[in-house]
């Protein structure tokens, strides 16, 4: 009784916040309108709940509920989720720690398959397999906006070892990059193995979308060959140099799941991935000005997802079976804070050395002067995920973020007016 008291009194103090966020515009590079802010200082501060990843992050067990993604990819939560076996026969599941390795049963069949198929029909060893979602979903506390409904899954680009990898090595091992630099992906560590793998991934019909690094996406598209519809499936996005991203659709009759619009249909080899080198450049001279400009302020935060802004049953996952997790007095969520430590997956987004930095700085100004190209390089799927966080590019897809990574702050505002940032959400 105690426990529902508590659960109606956060659906009512998160609910009087939510309409506030919800679908917040995408913009590049937001300056918040000084009469607005002076208009909202002067009301008292709405009360707030724990944030929603809290909640979620703190949970260590599925919702005995019938198996359901509820939601979007980015503002939803898993019921009866199921978790994937930490060593199948082709797969191994990494940072056991983060108690990530769960989803639908859709996505764990998906992911045997795919072990399967790659292993036996392709030579790939076997699937590193990163986060997938919380045992209830929902948003975690690092790392990503999506991976809420258990239809997405991380998946190391390092190939599988021949052994059996110790709990300790799973929390250890950094899985590789495979770029030489921000914009080119190294041809030494990258092989036609990758291709295939990636090919074979976005080959399934269940598949929505699969997202890559940019000089990822723009490999596969040189090596593709004339067979290209499974390119479409492929889609940049910041981080994913050391991992990639699967996204399934919602399972057929799943209600109260919401698909995302399918990809636009040509391979996306053509302008839009012109638009992401050019996003790409645009970061680096961003990067590189950032440390120069004294007293920069961090990009603003949006304020994170509360269990108010999720779908009504999220409640219901939340607390089905004794899962509610304890608040405390401060409104802190102990467990969650506990596990917010953790080791990311792979090495920090690598960045251009002084010389080519130069060269950059100087073609860009030759070649665009004064263009505001920001909102033409605004990336097709901007509209994946309703919740613009800040991105941490260097660990998107990453089961671990550390809260405080200098190089990662790239946010949706710059410090330097002149060079205006791509949005960077974290898939
Ligand atoms: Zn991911």
């Amino acid at each position: 009784m105690q426990r529902l008291a508590l659960c109606l009194a956060l659906l009512l103090i998160c609910g009087a916040v939510s309409a506030e966020q919800i679908k917040p515009p995408v913009k590049a590079a937001t300056k918040p309108p000084a009469a607005a802010t002076k208009k909202t200082a002067a009301k008292p501060a709405p009360k707030k709940g724990p944030p929603a990843k809290m909640l979620f992050g703190a949970v260590s067990a599925p919702a005995p509920l019938a198996a359901r993604a509820i939601g979007s990819y980015a503002r939803g939560c898993l019921a009866g989720g199921v978790s994937l076996p930490i060593n199948g026969p082709d797969w191994q599941v990494m940072r056991l720690s983060r108690n990530r390795n769960w989803g639908t049963p859709q996505l764990l069949d998906y992911l045997e398959r795919l072990a399967s198929d790659a292993r036996a029909r392709d030579g790939w060893p076997g699937l590193l397999v990163g986060d997938m979602a919380q045992p209830r979903g929902g948003p975690m506390i690092t790392g990503h906006s999506s991976h809420q409904i258990g239809l997405d899954a991380d998946v190391w680009l390092t190939p599988m070892p021949d052994r059996i990898l110790t709990p300790q090595e799973r929390e250890d091992i950094s899985a590789t990059s495979m770029l030489k630099d921000p914009l080119t992906v190294d041809q030494a560590i990258w092989t036609p193995l990758h291709t295939k793998l990636i090919k074979r991934a976005a080959s399934y019909p269940q598949v929505s979308r699969i997202f890559v690094h940019p000089a990822i996406k723009k490999v596969l598209c040189q090596q593709a060959g004339k067979d290209r519809a499974w390119l479409g499936k492929v889609r940049p996005w910041w981080g994913h140099f050391y991992h990639f991203h699967i996204r399934l659709k919602c399972p057929p009759d799943m209600a109260g799941c919401e698909n995302q619009k399918p990809p636009s249909g040509d391979d996306g080899c053509g302008t839009e991935l012109a638009n992401w080198f050019t996003m790409l450049r645009k970061a680096e001279l961003a990067a590189a000005s950032r440390p120069a400009v004294p007293g920069a302020k961090p990009a603003p935060k949006k304020p994170p997802l509360s269990l108010g802004d999720l779908p009504k049953e999220c409640m219901t996952v939340l607390s089905a079976g004794g899962g509610m997790p304890t608040i405390a007095p401060d409104g802190t969520v102990p467990a969650a804070l506990k596990a917010e430590a953790g080791k990311d997956a792979g090495p920090p987004a690598p960045h251009l050395d002084p010389e080519a930095l130069a060269a950059l700085k100087a073609s860009m100004s030759k070649s665009k002067p004064g263009a505001k190209a920001t909102a033409a390089a605004k990336p097709a799927d901007a509209s994946a995920s309703a919740a613009a966080l800040p991105a941490q590019p260097a660990s998107t897809g990453g089961p671990a973020v550390t809260a405080a990574q200098p190089a990662s702050t790239v946010g949706p505002a710059s410090p330097s007016d002149s060079v205006p940032l791509p949005d960077r959400k974290p898939q």
